[in-house]
Protein backbone atom coordinates (compact mmCIF):
# COMPACT_ATOMS: atom_id res chain seq x y z
CA UNK A 1 0.00 0.00 0.00
CA UNK A 2 1.51 3.55 -1.23
CA UNK A 3 2.15 5.27 2.16
CA UNK A 4 3.46 9.07 1.54
CA UNK A 5 6.15 10.08 3.99
CA UNK A 6 5.62 13.80 4.31
CA UNK A 7 1.66 13.37 4.68
CA UNK A 8 1.82 10.34 7.37
CA UNK A 9 -1.30 9.00 5.20
CA UNK A 10 -1.76 5.65 3.61
CA UNK A 11 -3.08 5.81 0.49
CA UNK A 12 -5.28 3.52 -2.21
CA UNK A 13 -3.39 2.98 -5.64
CA UNK A 14 -6.20 4.59 -7.40
CA UNK A 15 -6.39 7.79 -5.68
CA UNK A 16 -2.76 8.83 -6.52
CA UNK A 17 -1.87 10.80 -9.45
CA UNK A 18 -1.29 8.57 -12.96
CA UNK A 19 2.63 9.17 -11.82
CA UNK A 20 2.14 7.12 -8.65
CA UNK A 21 2.28 10.79 -6.92
CA UNK A 22 0.32 11.72 -3.12
CA UNK A 23 -2.68 13.51 -4.54
CA UNK A 24 -2.24 16.00 -1.44
CA UNK A 25 1.78 17.29 -1.60
CA UNK A 26 2.74 15.90 -4.73
CA UNK A 27 5.23 13.55 -3.48
CA UNK A 28 5.99 10.44 -5.08
CA UNK A 29 4.88 7.94 -3.18
CA UNK A 30 4.09 4.93 -5.63
CA UNK A 31 6.03 3.62 -8.80
CA UNK A 32 4.80 4.61 -12.18
CA UNK A 33 2.13 1.67 -13.52
CA UNK A 34 3.16 0.13 -16.69
CA UNK A 35 0.64 0.70 -19.57
CA UNK A 36 1.53 -2.57 -20.84
CA UNK A 37 1.07 -4.35 -17.35
CA UNK A 38 -2.48 -2.83 -17.50
CA UNK A 39 -3.71 -4.12 -20.46
CA UNK A 40 -1.90 -6.37 -23.26
CA UNK A 41 -5.38 -6.57 -25.24
CA UNK A 42 -4.48 -2.95 -25.89
CA UNK A 43 -1.30 -3.93 -28.35
CA UNK A 44 -1.29 -7.05 -28.63
CA UNK A 45 -4.80 -7.60 -29.85
CA UNK A 46 -6.81 -11.41 -29.29
CA UNK A 47 -4.44 -13.91 -28.78
CA UNK A 48 -4.51 -15.84 -32.08
CA UNK A 49 -6.41 -18.88 -30.75
CA UNK A 50 -9.02 -17.39 -29.70
CA UNK A 51 -8.87 -15.95 -33.14
CA UNK A 52 -8.94 -19.89 -34.19
CA UNK A 53 -11.83 -20.68 -32.26
CA UNK A 54 -13.70 -17.60 -33.85
CA UNK A 55 -13.34 -18.64 -36.81
CA UNK A 56 -14.03 -22.42 -36.51
CA UNK A 57 -17.44 -21.40 -34.64
CA UNK A 58 -18.34 -19.19 -37.64
CA UNK A 59 -17.92 -22.48 -39.88
CA UNK A 60 -19.71 -24.89 -37.63
CA UNK A 61 -22.34 -22.54 -37.33
CA UNK A 62 -22.44 -21.29 -40.93
CA UNK A 63 -22.76 -25.56 -41.76
CA UNK A 64 -25.78 -26.12 -39.69
CA UNK A 65 -27.45 -23.34 -40.83
CA UNK A 66 -27.03 -24.79 -44.36
CA UNK A 67 -28.34 -27.92 -42.89
CA UNK A 68 -31.03 -26.57 -41.31
CA UNK A 69 -32.44 -24.77 -44.18
CA UNK A 70 -32.33 -28.00 -46.56
CA UNK A 71 -34.25 -29.36 -43.34
CA UNK A 72 -36.69 -26.95 -43.95
CA UNK A 73 -37.15 -27.18 -47.57
CA UNK A 74 -37.57 -30.76 -47.57
CA UNK A 75 -40.05 -30.99 -45.13
CA UNK A 76 -42.31 -29.20 -46.77
ZN1 LIG B 1 1.65 13.66 0.62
Amino acid sequence: MPHCVPCDRFYNPNSLSEQGCCPTCGHQVAEVPEPAKLSRFGHEGAPWHFKLLIAVTVVYLGYRLLQAMAWAVHSI
